[in-house]
């Protein structure tokens, strides 16, 4: 029996959501050259995230964390883009809509030097179709004098151009405040019946484990592999492949093939590389080398994927290189090293052959719906009042916590708030954690369960 002081405390469960919440996404769009990256750059404050002498690696689309005003954000930086191009430019456009279709508002960046292009106008149509709130910026406004420039970008039908100019800083204020202003005020709900781009997927592991020959199995003779091109501003690096019929959007495409034949860059920037994959991605595959034993590095990996909250799947590759013997150890070795992920979901592969590469879709999929399950209110109190009154917290000292209440506070991962009498033992959620998952079938994806105890 609850006594009255136990009842639960909607307001702060729902500010304990808000703690969660995702952080929304602005996606930065236009054509090449027009300042994309220096306005986000001018955004989080920094020069640059990533310098590296490789060409190309400042280049890649990447995301960043993002704050005005006391209002946090994620800020996506995409490539440059032309729609109706073909092949290089045209995986681009696919990477801008994605990236449109990800954003809670999307900044338009347009060269006021230059003014509206065609392909400006195209892209127009495309984010009208988005749906998704536009900012047009128009970009490389240095002085007063070419704020005539801006006001010509009316012409584009987004309403008012805000004049900016990334490179100085001028006018970016003004245009931070529209951005909080086009946000969504409460969290985004997930809306199942939004249409989306195909699912975000990182192919990751150490050298050598295989990912390169798997992607050239997946992508198979249409690879959607795109060459950088020397001097140009683009790095495509994402490409679409099809698993089990149905397109994927694999990140950085790019880096992966750049592994492999020049060993260029260190451990460290290959390290920062793999993570800005997962960061982008909604699941990854790792993959491992089946025939050798998991490695410390193999483990920092998985552990990259769990810390990103991100789906994950674990791929045993070469597996045309595993006999009887390596059956068993390996079978050893799962359950004294991935002792701490019992719920990642394994796939045994082999590039080489082919072999069960068709499980990936189902496994991909299983992972990504647990990763976005949502829990019923309801179903999660009548479950968890079993579940404590059979298993009560230990006795502490005369007491014992009590769990009063839980509500799922997010997805992708989920995300479970214990609201509680006092703290409790990080043992006992583990427990609540491990009989959740048994309940709600949360296979291939982390699970995050955080106690708020009553003040
Ligand atoms: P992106 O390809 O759209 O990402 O464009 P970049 O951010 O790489 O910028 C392309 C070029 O435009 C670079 O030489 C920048 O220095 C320059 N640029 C960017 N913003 C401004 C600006 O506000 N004013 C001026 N004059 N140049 C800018
Ligand atoms: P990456 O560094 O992870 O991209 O690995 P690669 O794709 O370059 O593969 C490393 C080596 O493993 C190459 O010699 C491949 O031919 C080999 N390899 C990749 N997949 C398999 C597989 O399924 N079976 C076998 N036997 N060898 C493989």
């Amino acid at each position: 029996d609850l006594d009255s002081s136990d009842e639960f405390d909607l307001e702060a469960a729902e500010e304990e959501a808000e703690d969660f919440a995702p952080a929304p996404v602005v996606a930065v769009v236009g054509r090449p050259n027009v300042g994309k990256s220096t306005l986000v750059n001018r955004i989080i404050g920094r020069r640059q995230a990533v310098v590296e002498d490789v060409p190309g690696v400042t280049r890649d689309r990447v995301a960043y964390d993002a704050q005005w005003s006391g209002r946090r954000f994620t800020v996506v930086d995409t490539g440059g883009w032309e729609p109706d191009a073909k092949d290089r430019a045209a995986r681009i456009a696919a990477q801008a809509e994605n990236a449109v279709a990800t954003a809670d508002v999307v900044l338009f960046v347009v060269d006021s030097t230059v003014g509206a292009t065609d392909v400006d106008e195209s892209a127009v149509k495309m984010l009208r179709r988005g749906g998704k709130p536009v900012l047009l910026v128009a970009n490389k406004v240095d002085s007063d004098r070419q704020e005539s420039d801006a006001t010509a970008l009316w012409s584009l039908g987004l309403g008012e151009p805000y004049p900016v100019s990334a490179l100085h800083g001028r006018g970016s204020g003004d245009l931070l405040d529209a951005v909080l202003e086009a946000l969504p005020t409460e969290a985004p709900r997930d809306d199942v019946d939004k249409p989306r781009g195909p699912r975000r997927v990182a192919l990751v592991g150490r050298p050598n484990v295989g990912k390169s020959s798997l992607l050239n199995r997946l992508a198979g003779e249409e690879r959607a592999v795109v060459d950088s091109v020397a001097g140009t501003t683009v790095d495509p690096v994402d490409s679409i492949v099809q698993i089990g019929g149905e397109d994927w959007l694999l990140i950085d495409t790019a880096g992966l093939r750049r592994r492999v034949g020049q060993s260029s860059g260190t451990e460290y920037y290959a390290s920062l590389r793999t993570n800005a994959a997962i960061d982008a991605a909604e699941v990854a595959v790792v993959l491992l080398d089946a025939a050798e034993p998991i490695s410390e590095q193999d483990q920092r990996i998985i552990t990259m994927v769990v810390e990103a909250g991100r789906a994950l799947v674990l791929a045993f590759n070469k597996w045309d290189l595993v006999d009887e013997d390596r059956r068993e150890r390996l079978a050893k070795e799962i359950d004294r090293e991935l002792r701490r992920i019992p719920w990642a979901l394994r796939v045994n592969v082999s590039a080489r052959t082919g072999r069960a590469v068709d499980k990936l879709a189902p496994a991909l999929h299983t992972a990504l719906d647990n990763w976005e399950r949502r829990v019923p209110t309801g179903q999660l109190n009548s479950w968890l009042t079993a579940l404590v009154q059979a298993t009560p917290h230990p006795i502490r000292g005369g007491k014992a916590p009590r769990v009063l209440f839980a509500t799922q506070a997010g997805t992708s991962p989920p995300k479970f708030v214990l609201f509680t009498t006092g703290p409790l033992d990080p043992g006992y959620v583990r427990f609540v954690e491990r009989k959740l998952r048994d309940e709600f079938s949360f296979e291939g994806t982390p699970v995050h369960v955080s106690v708020k105890p009553r003040t």
